[in-house]
């Protein structure tokens, strides 16, 4: 990665819809932008053929490399896949997001967090099986110690974690939310409990992660159509993330929730070193491009990782691109290209646009991407 710091034009940027522009940047902050091609400065980046965004927010991902299979390396999920952003969704628990927080020293890439309503965090892949993990005291301690970097709680409600403790660890974390004044991001999967038990539990707010998981206990009927559970949740205000993952995207459940305009709100990867170096996540751009494929518009796609992200944080700042702001922005293009795509259940579809991060400002300084093809 070459890094090119203080004052840079960048020229000849496509925004979404279209518009061409020119941004300036001068001492990391943008003063300027401008139609395509009327800038000046010391540094012209011509960047002929890319388009421009915010910077790419992904609220699901696991950041703490000392844990496995969940963890990998702060800048390797983010601005070298063209991420400024990334949110840990509770890779740590009490225990050990002090250390999360610490990381950020290392790293180039902005990092928030949801905090594990276990202490252990995904130290171990059954963190919700043994109530007493849930301690709340020291929970709360975290949120205060950490209030800026803490967004939210996280608790991991499938057969695996819970393991027989039905939802008696959600109505914990659900009061630990209260007392703690921050949404709960849920994540889904195989029951029991069933996904009946454990959505009426989420309000305004709280997060539904792997919303379109193709198991069985998932989110829609057999025909396609959308569960009353989450049609109600939506009336609620519960927000919806795609946490691709290993084994929560399913092009069939994706198919369904597009025909009946459920979604969309966040797409976030739930990346960790095992599912971008194998897949089927690989990326935040290639799980953007499966959107692309899905019949989302370009405007759509990149507002589900940029405004609607920022939007949901209390951050807009992270969703614009505005005169004045500390610069954080994507650069990226659309080839087209016949590629095969898969998703966590091993479909396949064939796309013929794909898209590709090239860089990213973060912070103010310029990083090309390395693209990994
Ligand atoms: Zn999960
Ligand atoms: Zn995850």
């Amino acid at each position: 990665m070459v890094g090119i710091k203080a004052s840079f034009v960048l020229r000849n940027l496509k925004r979404v819809n279209g518009e061409a522009i020119d941004i300036v940047i001068v001492n990391g902050y943008i003063v300027a932008v401008t139609e395509a091609g009327d800038s000046v400065g010391d540094r012209i980046v011509d960047c002929s053929g890319t388009y421009i965004s915010s910077g790419w927010i992904d609220m699901h991902v696991h950041a703490f490399p000392d844990f496995d299979p969940y963890g990998d390396e702060i800048d390797e999920i983010g601005i070298k896949q063209g991420v400024t952003t990334i949110v840990d969704a509770g890779s740590c628990g009490a225990d050990r997001i002090a250390e999360l927080a610490a990381s950020r020293a290392h790293a180039r890439t902005n990092v928030l967090a949801f905090l594990n309503v276990s202490r252990l965090g995904l130290a171990r892949m059954d963190e919700l099986s043994n109530l007493e993990w849930i301690d709340a005291v020291k929970a709360l301690q975290a949120v205060k110690e950490f209030g800026e970097f803490i967004v939210g709680l996280k608790a991991r409600i499938s057969r695996s974690v819970v393991n027989g403790r039905g939802i008696a660890p959600l109505r914990l974390a659900r009061a630990l939310s209260h007392q703690a004044a921050l949404p709960l991001m849920v994540h889904i999967g195989s029951g029991p409990p069933s996904i009946e038990e454990v959505i009426p539990h989420l309000g305004k707010k709280d997060i539904i992660t792997h919303y379109l998981n193709g198991k069985s206990n998932n989110l829609f009927d057999a025909e396609g159509k959308p569960l009353v559970v989450l049609v109600n949740a939506i009336a609620r205000g519960v927000h919806l993330d795609v946490g691709h993952g290993s084994a929560s995207f399913s092009f069939a459940v994706a198919e369904s929730a597009k025909r009946h305009n459920i979604g969309l709100n966040t797409i976030s990867t739930d990346i960790y070193r095992g599912n971008r170096l194998n897949g089927p996540v690989y990326s935040m751009a290639n799980v953007l491009t499966k959107f692309l494929y899905l019949g989302y518009s370009l405007e759509e796609v990149i507002a589900a990782v940029t405004t609607s992200a920022a939007q949901w944080l209390e951050k807009p700042v992270l969703g614009r691109i505005q005169v004045g702001d500390l610069a954080n922005l994507t650069l990226f293009t659309i080839r087209n290209e016949s590629t095969t795509l898969v998703d966590s259940e091993g479909e396949l579809r064939i796309t013929d646009q794909i898209i590709e991060a090239k860089g990213v400002v973060i912070n103010g300084e310029f990083i090309e991407c390395e693209i990994r093809t």
